[in-house]
């Protein structure tokens, strides 16, 4: 398959209408996201979000009070903190798709440890095996929350099995595990579900894990389209162009869809794109 053509001023009116939807907030993380259909997938977490079950989160002041504490604490840096705010959103509430988001919170953890390792002054040698140690830590945390999200989505689909997010969630978290035959036989079960968008972003997800940009890449075209859009795509078009060397149209994309969301992907794709270009 050839890489599919892209037409970058195109994109961006389409970005637009994507980026004009409502902003709902995520009933994991507590990021805002634009959708305009009931389903979506959130710009930050990537966890799935059905409006119905949003609504009973939103609705409910105990979790929305732990989110935004969880966000609060991680805005001042303090990781270890936010950890301890969001176990408990964990232990009080059944939804795999909070133990996928602690297990991200890990990753976070683990990443700004390895952040605070300098090489570069003398007689730093102790704290930096401190932060070593911790990064290595939070890393295999990490590792046993996705087998926990793995296990409990397994668990809870063969009680429901029409519940197109538990397969999604399950995929999401068998990319981060590297369990590529897992990831497969999730988009296989998600593809006997009535959850196309679900379906299509999974296996955009999955050929990117394969290295299949092309394929990837209009998988994520298919999401652009109005009424059956993920604002996400975008982001995937971009990532997809700098694995095949179109770095300018990469750079023209992402700064796009820049304006309508920022995280730490979309500055570590930036960060990827910038040094590409001065190669
Ligand atoms: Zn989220």
């Amino acid at each position: 398959m050839a890489f599919p053509v892209i037409y970058p001023k195109h994109l961006q009116e389409q970005m637009k209408i994507a980026g004009s939807a409502k902003a709902i907030m995520c009933g994991y993380c507590g990021n805002e996201n634009y959708s305009d259909s009931d389903l979506w997938v959130c710009s930050h977490c990537e966890n799935p979000n059905q409006a119905s079950l949003i609504t009973i989160s939103l609705n409910d002041p105990v979790l929305m009070g732990a989110i935004a504490s969880t966000n609060k604490l991680l805005q001042q840096n303090y990781v270890r903190g936010a950890l301890a705010e969001y176990e408990k959103v964990t232990k009080n509430y059944a939804d795999p798709g909070f133990i996928y988001y602690y297990a991200l919170l890990h990753i976070q953890a683990s990443n700004y440890e390895v952040s605070q390792i300098r090489y570069d002054r003398k007689g730093f040698m102790e704290e930096n095996a401190t932060h070593r140690s911790a990064a290595s830590d939070f890393a295999s945390k990490a590792r046993r929350l996705l087998f926990k999200t793995a296990v409990v989505c397994q668990k809870n689909m063969a009680e429901d099995q029409k519940n197109p997010l538990l397969p999604f969630v399950l995929f999401m978290a068998s990319v981060k595990l590297g369990n590529l035959r897992t990831a497969k036989r999730a988009v296989e079960q998600l593809s006997q579900l009535e959850s196309p968008l679900l379906l299509k972003y999974a296996d955009m997800l999955y050929n990117m894990e394969l290295g299949k940009y092309d394929i990837a890449a209009s998988r994520a075209l298919e999401m652009t389209k109005k009424g059956f859009m993920s604002i996400n795509a975008f982001y995937y078009i971009s990532l997809a162009l700098l694995k095949v060397g179109r770095i300018d149209m990469a750079q023209t994309l992402l700064g796009a869809y820049g304006k309508y969301v920022q995280n730490n992907s979309v500055n570590a794709l930036a960060g990827a794109i910038a040094a590409e270009e001065k190669v």
